[in-house]
């Protein structure tokens, strides 16, 4: 009996924990990434609605349309030549810009992509914005949202499944999907993301930017621009991906594998 125990118990240890074959590590993952999906759609239209979304004959926004359809080309491309095409199921692109001051730009599960005009400045350049959109596509992609809201619903929620915490708790639910995947200061503090996690999202989105056509080599003075962005006023951008020398290093490390992917000049 005792044993029996054990094992169900080992079970539930791994049917929460999933392999990332890309981040090549163990992953908390105690919700079904369909399940953040839905919800993501449902997160995704409430903000849309609630917010100024330039229509796609804007240049900004068809810039990001554009950038979005290159990359997401990419990733299938990329997934697929490893086998992996399923890590993709259930995803249906979406790019919107939204006119705000805030420089901030997030995906959330299934590919729904929200870039806002205040980082367009900061970006400059179509380039740097494939980058951008490169790293936060990729947080998606190797589900590091799934990683942060798992962690929140054991500390925060006691672990209940998503739908009963939903039914339950449906606000603080709500809040900490939009935590989790770095949506908006107007829910509270916002987490960043760790060490790790940004190190894997600069490292893909710049191999999905590489494929999608975009010189890599553009992050550095991208982020370099970001970092005196944040010197001179608060940015909403830098309070979920702090930036600094140790990023510039490793992106510098990173820069001769992103470049085997450029087919670009
Ligand atoms: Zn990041």
């Amino acid at each position: 009996m005792k044993n029996i125990l054990l094992l169900l118990f080992i079970a539930a240890l791994f049917a929460g924990c999933s392999l990332n074959l890309v981040t090549g590590r163990n992953q908390l993952s105690l919700v079904q990434e369909s399940e953040l999906q839905l919800m993501a759609t449902s997160q995704y239209n409430t903000f849309l609605t609630a917010n100024k979304v330039l229509s796609s004959a804007n240049r900004d926004a068809a810039m990001v349309d554009r950038v979005g359809a290159r990359i997401a080309n990419a990733i299938s491309k990329y997934y697929n030549s490893k086998g992996q095409g399923s890590v993709l199921e259930g995803y249906k692109w979406e790019f919107n810009t939204v006119d705000s001051k805030d420089v901030n730009a997030w995906c959330m599960p299934g590919g729904k992509v929200v870039v806002y005009t205040g980082l367009l400045p900061v970006t400059q350049t179509e380039t740097a914005l494939a980058i951008v959109m490169g790293h936060e596509i990729a947080h998606s992609v190797a589900r590091h949202g799934n990683e942060r809201m798992s962690r929140a619903m054991v500390q925060q929620l006691g672990g209940s499944a998503l739908q009963v915490a939903l039914a339950n708790k449906p606000k603080e639910t709500q809040d900490l999907f939009m935590i989790s995947y770095g949506v908006g200061s107007q829910v509270g503090a916002m987490l960043p993301w760790s060490r790790q996690q940004e190190t894997e999202a600069d490292q893909f989105g710049l191999i999905f930017a590489a494929m999608a056509g975009y010189n890599p080599q553009e992050a550095i003075p991208f982020w370099q621009r970001m970092s005196a962005a944040g010197a001179s006023a608060p940015v909403e951008f830098l309070s979920t991906h702090p930036s600094d020398q140790t990023r510039i290093k490793k992106l510098k490390q990173f820069m001769p594998e992103a470049m085997k992917y450029y087919t670009g000049k």
